[in-house]
């Protein structure tokens, strides 16, 4: 039997980077698996199905959460997104690392059911800088921008629920940091038991 692999959630208001942040993780390490949401927001120009989320109707979602296929659910910005358990339950056991990129409501309720996964929050350096990205993204509407802005500040209180917190200043130095985090937590005595029983066991060979 592999390690179970470690659930990795990472969080942090809209416009943080978190999503180039773990694009950047995912590139460098075939061990890392991305849990692709489904959501029931339109796909953004050059958003592609499959890849960036699984783009669902309201109906479809509904049906995803009476049938309880999803490790859990909210409602964002006025759309729903939810994670699809079966994918991520299946890479664990097969001994992959799993990241989500989810919101800190659907991240306190995967907290209750896996308390042993690694929780990062992700800040931007400033909120100027925050709405200065989400502007220069350009991919939402001066609305929809102004309710993530002032969702951001709610969000940023959160922070103190997760294990780490990593600011976004330099994509490559945050990739940098997670990576750490991640090497330093495979290493927890905690999920490393079964190599100090094999050193027992191997002691044992041979013993009268
Ligand atoms: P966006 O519309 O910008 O892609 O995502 C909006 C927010 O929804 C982000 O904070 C993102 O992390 C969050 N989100 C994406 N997928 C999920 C999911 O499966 N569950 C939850 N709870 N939030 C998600």
């Amino acid at each position: 039997m592999p390690q179970k692999g470690i659930l990795i959630v990472v969080s942090g208001p809209s416009g943080t980077g978190k999503g180039t942040v773990c694009r950047e993780l995912l590139r460098s390490n075939p061990y890392l698996k991305y849990s692709i949401s489904a959501t029931t927001r339109s796909p953004r120009a050059g958003e592609v199905e499959g890849i960036n989320y699984l783009f669902v109707a309201k109906d479809q979602f509904k049906t995803m959460i009476e049938n309880d296929d999803l490790l859990e659910w909210a409602e964002v910005y006025d759309n729903f997104y939810g994670t699809p358990r079966h994918y991520v339950v299946e890479q664990l056991n097969r001994g992959y690392d799993v990241v989500l990129e989810i919101d800190t409501q659907g991240a306190m309720k995967v907290k209750e059911k896996f308390p042993e996964g690694v929780y990062i929050y992700i800040i931007p350096p400033s909120l100027d800088e925050l709405a200065d990205r989400i502007h220069k993204r350009g991919t939402d509407s001066l609305d929809v921008i102004k309710k993530r802005l002032e969702c951001a500040s709610g969000e940023l209180s959160l922070a103190h629920n997760y294990h780490y917190i990593v600011m976004n200043d330099q994509v490559a130095a945050a990739v940098q940091k997670i990576k750490t985090i991640i090497a330093a937590e495979k290493l927890r005595a905690q999920r490393n038991t079964a190599l100090i029983d094999n050193l027992y066991c191997a002691g044992c060979v041979g013993e009268e």
